[in-house]
């Protein structure tokens, strides 16, 4: 094999492209990098990186550029080559596309797949470091990736049961409306904002007729979400997640605890004021969670608050309508409404009035038998990452993220068979 067929392979491009040389150069922090001359075979050259059509040229840009690639080893990896620009019937004047990059990156296709697969498989710290680039340069590559792996797929295709939730990021100012396939879990659509025109927005893209074959439509309690639903979804059945509902319910009950600790602080007992506060998460885990010092200290609970207690018991009994759902679950339903209105708990009576007010869709939920588990997923995995370290600095790159991870847009990584 010759010294060039052995760089093509090294470098994994395409085999139209002509290797000219390889020079070993300092870096800027002193250390060796390599840096290979390359440039498009005459056929592939010249061509608009929107179409892909044949164009003709238009100057020479900003001469050569470097695109960084693959790390050979533990050493830095340049592809170098002219950057002529052409001018495109349709995309006016722009620089030529080449082979081994995508429009716009300064990273060859192959590195930031790479990092793509890396951001989506472990921290993003360690992604970081590990290319040497920053983790902003990281999630514009991971935009890249996923707006090119969106085009290739139709991810709407076949879906007939979907949630529609809407998801809170930067401490709750900003949000997404996220769709979710109930079957497979996948996230299928996902844009920002909170509002009819956004879920509207969802409808135009999956179009009339896979719009009528929608079954089950689960959301939360926003009217405008139901709104809409109705009008473009008119064969779907309209559920409440359960995940939803029952979040009602342990918001209710922490009210609840944060107004009698409140209470115990304005009559002198501080002491107790404290030990009710560092119980809140015994009153709000699911009661098989729950450690031996939460069990513990929901017991004294059980002695000491009444209200607080029965609170956490109404939560508990509406957690237990959605797991056995059907005519019980809607009998139980009519009784946490009942014991939730009659508690004298003004939180809990709240509770029962919200619970009235949507008494017709968590009946659909409890009737359909429809689980929400993976949406439920996707809300949690969402907000796991919304709270990121590095954070996200555009929504764009928030929701690349999301369809990287959920959105079965993860690339393979390079070199590896599908
Ligand atoms: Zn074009």
């Amino acid at each position: 094999m010759s010294g060039v067929s052995v760089w093509r392979v090294l470098l994994g491009v395409e085999r139209h492209v002509v290797i000219e040389g390889v020079e070993v150069e300092a870096g800027d922090g002193g250390e060796v990098v390599v840096v290979v001359s390359v440039r498009s075979s005459r056929r592939q050259g010249s061509r608009c990186p929107r179409c892909g059509r044949r164009c003709p040229g238009y100057d020479r840009g900003d001469g050569r550029r470097r695109w960084r690639g693959l790390d050979l080893g533990s050493t830095r990896v340049f592809l170098e080559a002219e950057a002529p620009r052409v001018r495109c019937r349709e995309h006016g004047v722009i620089v030529a596309a080449v082979s081994w990059a995508r429009h716009g990156s300064a990273f060859t296709a192959a590195f930031e797949e790479q990092t793509a697969w890396l951001a989506a498989h472990t921290a993003a710290s360690v992604v970081a470091v590990l290319t040497r680039s920053s983790w902003r340069a990281v999630t514009a590559m991971v935009a890249r990736v996923v707006a090119e792996a969106r085009g290739r797929s139709d991810r709407l295709a076949g879906v007939v049961k979907i949630a529609i939730d809407e998801k809170a990021y930067r401490k709750g100012h900003r949000y997404l409306t996220v769709v979710t396939d109930l079957d497979t879990g996948r996230v299928v659509w996902a844009a920002e904002g909170r509002s009819k025109a956004t879920v509207e927005a969802f409808f135009t893209a999956l179009g009339t007729q896979r719009a009528a074959a929608l079954t089950h439509v689960g959301c939360d309690g926003a009217d405008w979400i139901h709104t809409v639903v109705k009008a473009k979804a008119p064969n779907a059945v309209l559920c409440l997640d359960s995940f939803h509902v029952v979040a009602w319910a342990s918001e209710a009950v922490d009210d609840v605890r944060r107004r009698i600790v409140q209470e115990l602080k304005a009559t002198g007992r501080g002491e107790d004021a404290a030990t009710l506060k560092g119980s809140r998460w015994a009153v709000l885990k699911n009661p098989a969670n729950l450690t031996d010092g939460q069990t513990e200290s929901l017991a004294s609970i059980k002695k000491t608050n009444g209200p607080l207690y029965r609170a956490y018991l109404i939560k508990e009994q509406l957690r237990e309508v959605f797991r056995i759902k059907g005519v019980r679950g809607r009998r139980l339903l009519a009784g946490v409404i009942a014991w939730a209105s009659r508690s004298r708990i003004p939180e809990m009576v709240d509770l029962a009035r919200k619970l009235r007010r949507f008494h017709d869709l968590i009946g659909n939920t409890l009737d359909t038998g429809i689980t929400s588990a993976l949406a439920e997923n996707t809300n949690t995995h969402i907000a796991a990452l919304a709270r990121r370290a590095y954070g996200f600095h555009t929504p764009e790159a928030l929701i690349a993220m999301i369809e990287l991870t959920r959105g079965g847009l993860c690339p393979q990584l390079p070199g590896r068979a599908a």
